[in-house]
């Protein structure tokens, strides 16, 4: 049996490693199961990077991409795959325990828990996507990546399989599963939801770009509590500053949180109608924008932010439109291919892990169920996968859509009334606001799915 993954981000190389963890190696009558990344850069270990070092005095500005936030609900899913792995992300990530909000004039309005309702409680943990990456890639053999950039994919049929073509015109792969973790702009969505024709469901530029860059956590304030990450709102845009590097000496677990290491991040989100492209983008303008922006915020750590460091990375926000369905004819999507959400969601990173997890448990469980053949056992494991899924992640993505509001520019009624919306939201019980989100266990759902179902989703 072979599966073929299109993407060797987050969601393809955890997808891949849930795979290989829950599959057996000879699915049926012998043939060893074989899973191949294609990816369209190369995609080499950190060890194999001389350039980029972790252990250099600013590791995480050297990678690729800003920073994330991985809620609890995503770090059980690291801590579900793999023991080392997730020490690893935890051990190069900061462990948050509150997001403190506060407006631009000084005022604090809440404090918001960020760790979930485990016992002990995981946090939420805030890293660069580098080191992320680099430890989900540490995991992945080297023969198992291949430096491809996927042109399209072709849907199968009742008598042919899914088909992958390149960029480099080099010969097609056929594959008896094809995984599209393509990130927002994927062309395996095109097969899925357009038949491969042109993009009827393109990614929606949100208006909203996000700059930022790393600072000396010697920046942050000095006598906030321990697990912080504060965030200003204001009339036009946003603020967000916190630690993301653990101290070195420090080996926690995500259940507990730690001194500030050497390295914080700071971000800002801003409204911008056109995207400019990347040629037009001048990073002197956008430290004058956010100087001018932000001068009259009181927060002297914000003012120093914006008079010190330099721009690390900007990241437009793309949305993924709801999409008809994500799976057809043995061609499923994980991760941004199938929704990319709103960076206000928080959720980005952990709903493209809790995709790659549930997707590999489905494929695992149909595969010990005595289905007529690998291929009906696939294509129902793609249809339950999307049946789960799909009303979670809509269910964020409506949540995100209004808070992501918060960040464009409004008049002094609507800033103030947003002030008070966060003011309440903090008195509220705690469960009210992030039960649902967080208290979420893949394998409770999925017995429930199928015992709901009953009969008809067995062979
Ligand atoms: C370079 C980069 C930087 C990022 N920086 C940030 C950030 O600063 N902040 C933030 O919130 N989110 C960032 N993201 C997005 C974040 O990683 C995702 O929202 C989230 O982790 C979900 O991951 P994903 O694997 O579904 O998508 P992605 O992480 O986008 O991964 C998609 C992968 O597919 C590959 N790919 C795309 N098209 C093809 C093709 N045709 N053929 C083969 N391979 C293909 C891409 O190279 C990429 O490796 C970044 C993504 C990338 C790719």
């Amino acid at each position: 049996m072979k599966i073929v993954i299109v993407g060797g981000g987050i969601s393809g190389l955890t997808t891949y490693l849930f795979l290989r963890k829950l599959l057996p190696p000879s699915p049926a009558n012998n043939t060893p199961l074989e899973i191949l990344i294609y990816e369209s850069h190369k995609a080499p270990k950190n060890a194999d990077r001389p350039e980029i070092s972790l252990s250099a005095p600013s590791p995480f500005a050297q990678g690729v991409g800003g920073v994330l936030g991985i809620s609890p609900n995503g770090v059980r899913v690291l801590q579900q795959l793999d023991g080392t792995l997730f020490r690893n992300v935890v051990n190069h990530g900061y462990p948050v325990r509150q997001f403190h909000f506060r407006n631009s004039h000084g005022m604090a309005l809440a404090n918001f828990p960020t760790t979930n309702f485990t016992d002990p409680p995981l946090h939420t943990v805030l890293i660069s996507r580098q080191a992320l990456w680099d430890a989900l890639r540490d995991q992945v053999p080297d023969s198992a990546i291949l430096c491809k950039k996927v042109s399209g994919v072709t849907l199968g049929t009742s008598t042919q399989r899914p088909r992958i073509q390149f960029a480099d015109g080099s010969s097609d792969e056929v594959a008896d599963l094809v995984i599209g973790a393509d990130g927002v702009h994927s062309v395996v969505k095109q097969a899925v939801t357009s038949n491969g024709n042109t993009d009827a469901y393109p990614a929606i530029y949100e208006g909203l770009v996000g700059v930022g860059g790393f600072m000396p956590a010697s920046y942050l304030p000095k006598n906030e509590p321990l697990g912080t990450t504060t965030m200003t709102f204001g009339a036009d845009g946003f603020f967000g500053y916190g630690a993301c590097s653990p101290t070195p000496e420090a080996s926690h677990d995500a259940v507990s949180t730690c001194n500030p290491g050497n390295q914080a991040v700071w971000w800002s989100t801003y409204a911008l109608e056109h995207l400019p492209s990347k040629g037009e983008i001048d990073k002197d303008d956008i430290i004058r924008q956010l100087q001018s922006r932000h001068s009259s915020w009181k927060d002297p750590v914000i003012q120093t932010v914006i008079q010190k460091v330099s721009i690390d990375s900007i990241y437009p926000t793309w949305t993924t439109p709801n999409l008809p369905t994500w799976e057809k004819d043995g061609v499923v999507l994980v991760g941004d291919a199938a929704h990319a959400l709103q960076t206000s969601s928080g959720q980005g990173v952990s709903q493209a892990l809790e995709d790659a997890e549930m997707l590999g448990m489905i494929i695992a469980r149909n595969l010990k169920s005595g289905f007529a053949s690998e291929k009906k056992a696939l294509q129902a494991a793609a249809g339950s996968y999307c049946e789960l899924r799909v009303p979670r992640v809509r269910k964020i993505s409506d949540h995100a859509k209004k808070l992501g509001d918060m960040k464009r520019k409004k008049n002094l009624v609507v800033e103030w009334m947003m002030y008070l919306f966060m003011w309440l939201g903090g008195k509220l019980p705690r469960d009210s606001n992030t039960e649902w989100l967080l208290r979420y266990n893949p394998e409770e759902e999925i017995a429930k799915f199928f015992l709901k179902k009953g009969k008809q989703a067995d062979p």
